[in-house]
């Protein structure tokens, strides 16, 4: 944390109550560009340069880790925006529990900056939500981060075509050996993506978990690619 965290703390909670358009929303400086100044743009944490290409945690040389090489998961690249940390997981927060859809643009511009040199997928898919999760937040924040991707592929985005059957106990909410269980055989796809490259945006990853079953139903189904396109990462090891 730096010298000015207590005022920029400040201005989260402040967004979270009101429309500060032309602010940034983070120290409430105007002329703020996509919601955030350029010092506070610049001063936001970043992922270590070098992180392994499947699991996106930090690993020496961007080589696949150890735990990816010994069990390779469902999914087969990750790239994340930000690591989950001050000021991120505060805005994250604001967006899912505050309701805060304002920060929808903002976050999901820090994503689209960060993949706009990937390769283009066949197929985005926004992580689904539970069926009762949905209607009781009335937006998917991983769907309104993917309406803000690179323009030439927002028609590839398809909203529906994964189903999360189980209303899960929240990840956030299980101790992290819990959480493979938790989601264990919770995706369903309705329609077929033989031959597709698909990749699933989410707001923030942390074991993988749900990550490892989305894209596991995604294959099964014929999907022969499916790369995670994240926010915010956790950088922490199960
Ligand atoms: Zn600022
Ligand atoms: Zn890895």
């Amino acid at each position: 944390m730096n010298a000015n965290t207590p005022t920029r703390l400040a201005g989260t909670i402040a967004s979270l109550r009101s429309n500060w358009s032309g602010r940034c929303v983070l120290c409430l400086a105007r002329g703020a560009h996509h919601g955030l100044c350029a010092d506070c743009r610049s001063d936001l944490p970043r992922l270590p340069a070098e992180c392994c290409p499947v699991c996106a945690l930090p690993s020496p040389g961007n080589a696949t880790c150890g735990a990816c090489a010994t069990t390779a998961p469902s999914y087969d690249a990750v790239r994340a925006a930000a690591p989950y940390q001050f000021p991120i997981d505060a805005l994250v927060s604001a967006l899912k529990y505050g309701e805060r859809l304002a920060l929808a643009p903002i976050l999901g511009r820090l994503l689209a900056d960060h993949i706009a040199w990937e390769s283009a997928p066949d197929v985005i898919v926004p992580m689904p939500l539970a069926p009762l999760r949905m209607r009781t937040r009335g937006f998917n924040q991983a769907h309104e981060l993917a309406l803000v991707l690179p323009r030439r592929w927002l028609d590839r985005i398809a909203p529906t075509a994964l189903e999360r059957r189980r209303d899960t106990a929240p990840q956030a909410s299980l101790p992290v050996p819990e959480r493979s269980a938790n989601v264990r055989d919770a995706f369903l796809a309705r329609r077929r993506f033989d031959g597709l490259d698909v990749v699933i945006v989410d707001d923030v990853m942390t074991t993988g978990a749900t990550l490892h079953e989305a894209a596991a139903a995604l294959k099964r189904a014929g999907a022969v690619r499916v790369r995670g396109w994240i926010l915010a990462r956790t950088l922490l090891r199960e």
